[in-house]
Order: structure tokens, then C-alpha cells, then sequence
């Protein structure tokens, strides 16, 4: 793996930071071995038709099957890893003022890395929630039987936004607002095709944010950013992070000194 390396411009940048967002989607996870939507052999849509387990009518029509086909996902991603690249982010959320997180992946990995302040914009598949009034579950009884609103009664469903549904209203203004006020925006594995998380960086670029992409294949986005980073997001953004915030400097410096880390 070729070494990666940053410019003193792109250090200073990171280290005076004042708001962080950082855009991740399936190319984040891929490296815990996730299957991404579209690409490979071992795609998610390769063996199975989202029409038939991922819209609002197929729960409507099979709630058994579309429940069957969202365990054995979250299974499988429930057994998947945080990658140094998703544990570098929580790392790097401790040394600015702010960052905010916003995921297209539903894998839950940013909180289990130590991620605080993200903002799941397709849900979390560990999650579920009751169809009818919205109530988010972390812990709920796996079916069969199908799974029950405790408060109302009515059906459980996973916690993901499926085909043909709308993004969560006030996630989307969560995001939208962090866009438009932060001087960095990072892009890591996301496509850059799919709006509104596509608008993102276009807002943060209209405030002179600082734009920077990581992900081994070129995108839409490739073209209007700052710095591009073709190498394994495992390998560029701990190396950034320790670039910025050198451990031996964090070990050396006096409690509260900028190098330290907040507690
Ligand atoms: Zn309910």
C-alpha cells in the first residue's frame, strides 16, 4: 500500500476546524466486508428483488418474508466489525469542536466505532419501529410471532427507509442545516449520485467549506473537491487523524492543551 500523504494547507485546515461533516456511505462499510448495494458479485440486490422485500407494499403483502430477508441482514451485519477508518472518525469527533456524522448505511457501525453525533438518514437496521406511529425500538422480540408495538399494537417494522419512502423530515434538516454550516465537508465511499445526501456537499462548497473525498473509485463529486484520496478509507483517515494529532504529542501534551483530547 503506497503511503498517503497531506499537505501543512489540509493539516492546518483539520486542525483549526470548527464543524466537521463527514458524509459516509457503502464504500465506508465495505471494508468490514458489508455488501454494497450495486457492485460484485456478492451485491445486496443481486439474488433478490427490492420490490420484494424492501418497499411498503411487499410489508403490506409478506410481512413474514420482508422481516426473514431484514434478520438475515442484520445478522450478518450485526457479526461485521468497525474498520480503523470508522473508529478514526470517532477518534476525530474527540479533537474538534464539532462534527457531525451523516451515514447512508444502516449497518449501525458509527456508534459501535464511538461515533456520537451521527445522523442515520436510512435508518439502522438494528433498530425497529412501529408502523403506524413511528416509535424507534433498540430491543424488540425477534420474530415469530411478528413483532408488536408495546404501545399501540400495531406491526413492528425494520428501521430503514425503503424504496419509494421518504427520508425522516427531521433528519434531513439536521443534515441539511450541518451542510450549510460547516468549513469542512468529508465524502467517504459515497457515490455522490443519490439526493438529497448528493446536495451535501454542494451546500458545504457554496459556504467555502473545504472539500475532501476518499474512495477508491472516482465519483461525480471527484471533480469539485479540494483533495481526493483514491486509497482504502482504513488506511487514509487514521493516517490523517495521527497527521493532525500526532499520538506522541497527544501523550506529551499537559491536560487541556489543544493537542489533548477532550474527556
Ligand atoms: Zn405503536
Amino acid at each position: 500500500m503506497t503511503d498517503v500523504t497531506f499537505d501543512a494547507h489540509l493539516i492546518d485546515r483539520l486542525r483549526s476546524a470548527q464543524h466537521i461533516v463527514v458524509l459516509t456511505g457503502a464504500g465506508m462499510s465495505a471494508e468490514s466486508g458489508i455488501a454494497t448495494f450495486r457492485q460484485g458479485p456478492s451485491a445486496l440486490w443481486t439474488n433478490v428483488d427490492p420490490e420484494e422485500v424492501a418497499t411498503p407494499k411487499a410489508f403490506g403483502r409478506d410481512p413474514e418474508r420482508v422481516w426473514r430477508w431484514h434478520l438475515e441482514r442484520r445478522d450478518s451485519m450485526a457479526a461485521a466489525q468497525p474498520n480503523p477508518g470508522h473508529i478514526a472518525l470517532a477518534e476525530l469527533e474527540q479533537h474538534v469542536p464539532r462534527l457531525t456524522l451523516i451515514t447512508q448505511n444502516v449497518d449501525g457501525l458509527h456508534r459501535r466505532a464511538g461515533s456520537h453525533n451521527v445522523i442515520e438518514l436510512h435508518g439502522n437496521l438494528l433498530q425497529a419501529r412501529c408502523a403506524t406511529e413511528g416509535t424507534i425500538y433498540d430491543t424488540w422480540p425477534a420474530p415469530p410471532p411478528l413483532p408488536r408495538c408495546p404501545e399501540c399494537n400495531a406491526l413492528l417494522r425494520p428501521n430503514v427507509v425503503w424504496f419509494g419512502e421518504r427520508l425522516d423530515s427531521a433528519l434531513l434538516e439536521q443534515a441539511q442545516a450541518a451542510s450549510f454550516d460547516c468549513d469542512m465537508l468529508i465524502a467517504i465511499g459515497t457515490s455522490g449520485l443519490v439526493a438529497p445526501a448528493a446536495t451535501f456537499p454542494m451546500n458545504a462548497r457554496a459556504q467555502r467549506a473545504l472539500l475532501i473525498e476518499i474512495n477508491p473509485e472516482k465519483t461525480p463529486l471527484s471533480r469539485h473537491v479540494r483533495y481526493g484520496f483514491r486509497q482504502p478509507v482504513g488506511h487514509v483517515l487514521p493516517a490523517l487523524v495521527a497527521a493532525a494529532w500526532p499520538p506522541s504529542a497527544r501523550a506529551l501534551a499537559p491536560l487541556g492543551s489543544p493537542a489533548t483530547i477532550k474527556t
